[in-house]
């Protein structure tokens, strides 16, 4: 198992009265892990650098108009996304794990470039969740006038709070809030690194819209069994890659790839409805790789849409070389699942038999 460093610490709650508790009054834990929200400008070199929690929850004195019990964790120092490791994964999933009875839901504010990876890995690290986790950031720091982040917090922190009438959660799995749209984080990935409507869900709806009331569609949210424990996981196995064609590719070099010593999985993002060269030696370096137990999930280059290898001849080779259907999954999804997938020992079967069964809801099976 992987050494969870110790990178987080309590910070004492930004809005608890002495007669609150947490049995009366919606309670929330955010988990403040860095990203562009809680970022400052350097005045010498204009690069924008990590502050610390407090002074983040300062420019949010909305917070403490919600009657909850928030409290908080954050990760000392703060990072960028771009330095998001699975081991922080592990880590996230211990917070929510040793706080799960103690909270209604759970907001991790995090930086967008990896977000929706860090979503898609807790969605399967997270088995039986019945509690919101939702993951929200910004694209412009808190501090500034404009900011995104200020309505992104403050509605994530309602929609991990809100309940049904019988107590139960309303929308129990972890998702991607961002710029009004409450989307399901194994379906979501980052679009643009300009506009505040920085994700989208190509191939699963939208779970709520805020706008003058939250609208939930609730048919597309999960329904999970409240009753059974949450069964947390904190194995990976990092030896995966994702490898794009192009026309032009070269064989010694996808030779080079496929060889990597303990190279255990591929995602191979192919064209159209999952269609590649069909060059024999292309064909034939897939083959003994899928032969020597390398698991190889075709995924398209388009984000919408669904593989289908039996529609093309330049699909069906990819079959007979022992590759599998990614059907409609993101990369960030078919990657962390794969790492979850091969960090709990699963033989390659296994493995192929559960990259075709969606798990965590990441996957429309036909
Ligand atoms: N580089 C930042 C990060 O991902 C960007 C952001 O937060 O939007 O941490």
């Amino acid at each position: 198992m992987p050494i969870i460093e110790e990178l987080t610490i309590f910070v004492p709650s930004i809005y608890r009265e002495s007669n609150m508790s947490n049995n009366t009054y919606p309670s929330v834990l955010l988990i403040y892990t860095g990203g562009t929200i809680g970022m400052i400008e350097n005045q010498e070199t204009g690069a924008l650098e990590a502050f610390n929690f407090d002074q983040l929850i300062e420019n949010v004195p909305e917070l403490k108009r919600f009657n909850y019990c928030i409290d908080s964790y954050q990760f000392t120092p703060p990072i960028d996304s771009s330095d998001m490791e699975p081991s922080l994964w592990s880590k996230l999933v211990k917070i929510i794990n040793e706080n799960y009875n103690k909270y209604d839901g759970f907001v991790i504010l995090h930086g967008t470039d990896t977000m929706a990876f860090t979503a898609s890995a807790l969605s399967f690290m997270l088995e039986d969740l019945s509690k919101p986790v939702i993951l929200t950031g910004s694209q412009l720091p808190i501090g500034k006038l404009r900011t995104d982040g200020k309505e992104n917090l403050i509605t994530a922190v309602e929609i991990a709070a809100a309940k049904h009438p019988d107590g139960t959660a309303i929308v129990p799995e972890v998702c991607i809030f961002f710029e009004n749209h409450l989307l399901r984080g194994n379906r979501t990935t980052k679009i643009n690194a300009e506009n505040f409507n920085a994700f989208r869900s190509y191939n699963y709806p939208t779970l709520a819209t805020a706008g003058i009331h939250i609208k939930y569609e609730f048919d597309k949210i999960h329904k999970p069994n409240p009753n059974l424990p949450l069964k947390p996981y904190y194995l990976y196995d990092t030896n995966v890659i994702v490898l794009t064609l192009f026309p032009g590719i070269q064989e010694n070099i996808i030779r080079n790839i496929l060889n990597t010593p303990g190279l255990r999985a591929v995602v191979l993002k192919t064209y159209g409805s999952g269609n590649a060269p069909q060059k024999p030696w292309f064909i034939k370096l897939l083959k003994e790789a899928t032969e020597r137990g390398i698991v190889i999930v075709n995924i398209s280059q388009c984000p919408t849409g669904m593989v289908e290898m039996g529609r093309y001849e330049t699909g069906l080779h990819l079959l007979d070389a022992g590759v599998i259907s990614g059907y409609d999954s993101t990369v960030e999804a078919l990657i962390t699942k794969l790492m979850f997938l091969l960090g709990h020992g699963k033989s390659d079967k296994e493995i192929r038999e559960l990259m075709n069964q969606p798990i965590a809801g990441e996957f429309t099976k036909i």
